[in-house]
C-alpha cells in the first residue's frame, strides 16, 4: 500500500474578486507539484514546510518574505514560525529584520537555542551569528506585493509525512503599514501556527483576531475534546474570528491524511494535495 500523506500551502486570505491572481497559482501549483512529490518519497513533514514556506518567502507574490512591505516607519519586520508535531519542538522570529528567510531562522530557533521565540534585535543578533543569509539592501530587495486587502497576505504549509508525523510553518510581513514592534499571530505558537500528533494548522488573517481565539491549537483541542473532524474544528475557529469582527482563513491536515482551507474573507490563496489524490489550486 503506498503511504497516506497530505499538504496544503496558502498565499493569505486578503484576496479580493476584483483582481486575477494567475501568477500567485501558477507559483503554488508548481510548488504543490514539488512538495508533494517530496512527500510521496518519504522526505519528512517538517523538512517540507520549512522548504514549502521558503519557497514562497521567495517568489515575492505574496505579504512574506521579499514580498513583505514596510511597517509605518518605513521599516521590514517580518514574523515567522515552525512547529515540529511528533516532537512538539517549535521555533519563530518576530519582528526580523534583514534576512532573506524568516522560516529557516525560525527553523534554527527550533534546532540551535532552547528558546521558542526570539524578537527584534536579538532575533537579528541570532540570525547573523548563524550565518543565515542577508537583505543586501531592503530598499530594492523588498517588493511589496499588493495581495488585495490590507494585510493578509501571509504565507504557510502544512503537511502530513508518510511517516504519520505533521509540521506547520508559517510567514509573513504582517499588516502594511503596522506599528514599528507590532507582533501578529503569525510567530505565536497556538496562534497562528500549531501541529501536534492530531493536525498541523497554518493561520492567515488580522492577527489580532486569531491571537484571541488562539486559533492554530484550537483546531487541535477541538479534535481532542469535543470529537470534532478536522473540517468541523477548522470551520468553528474560523467562525469564532469572524464573530469577534475579524476575517481571514487557514489550512489544515490532520493525521488521517484529510485537508481542509476554510476562511472568511473574499478569497484565500490555496494549493491542497494528498495521497487520495487531491490537487487543487484555487484563490476563491
Ligand atoms: N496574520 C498576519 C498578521 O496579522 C497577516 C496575514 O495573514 O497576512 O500579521
Amino acid at each position: 500500500m503506498s503511504p497516506t500523506w497530505a499538504l496544503a500551502l496558502h498565499g493569505g486570505a486578503g484576496a479580493i474578486a476584483e483582481r486575477a491572481y494567475k501568477a500567485e497559482e501558477e507559483h503554488m501549483a508548481a510548488l504543490l507539484d514539488q512538495g508533494a512529490a517530496m512527500l510521496a518519497r518519504g522526505v519528512s513533514a517538517l523538512d517540507v514546510v520549512t522548504e514549502m514556506a521558503c519557497e514562497l518567502e521567495a517568489s515575492g507574490l505574496h505579504v512574506a518574505g521579499k514580498g513583505a512591505a514596510p511597517n509605518a516607519a518605513g521599516v521590514v519586520e517580518l514574523d515567522a514560525s515552525v512547529m515540529d508535531g511528533a516532537t512538539r519542538a517549535a521555533g519563530a522570529v518576530a519582528a526580523l529584520q534583514g534576512f532573506i528567510s524568516p522560516v529557516r531562522v525560525a527553523r534554527g530557533v527550533m534546532e540551535k537555542t532552547s528558546h521558542v521565540l526570539l524578537a527584534g534585535p536579538g532575533a537579528c543578533a541570532f540570525a547573523r551569528d548563524q550565518g543565515f543569509d542577508r537583505v543586501d539592501d531592503p530598499k530594492t530587495y523588498y517588493v511589496a506585493a499588493e495581495s488585495g486587502l490590507p494585510g493578509a497576505g501571509t504565507i504557510g504549509a502544512v503537511a502530513l509525512d508518510a511517516n504519520g508525523k505533521l509540521a506547520a510553518a508559517t510567514s509573513t510581513g504582517g499588516l502594511h503599514g503596522k506599528m514599528p514592534g507590532r507582533v501578529g499571530d503569525t510567530p505565536i505558537i497556538g496562534a497562528g501556527c500549531w501541529a501536534d500528533e492530531r493536525a498541523a494548522v497554518s493561520c492567515t488573517g488580522i492577527g489580532e483576531y486569531f491571537m484571541r481565539v488562539n486559533a492554530a491549537a484550537d483546531v487541535s483541542a477541538r479534535i481532542a475534546y469535543a470529537g470534532q473532524s478536522l473540517e468541523q474544528a477548522s470551520a468553528a475557529v474560523i467562525d469564532d474570528v469572524r464573530r469577534l469582527g475579524g476575517y481571514g482563513g487557514l489550512i489544515a491536515v490532520d493525521v488521517k491524511g484529510n485537508v481542509t482551507a476554510p476562511f472568511a474573507s473574499q478569497g484565500m490563496k490555496r494549493g491542497l494535495a494528498s495521497s487520495a489524490g487531491l490537487r487543487e489550486v484555487k484563490t476563491f
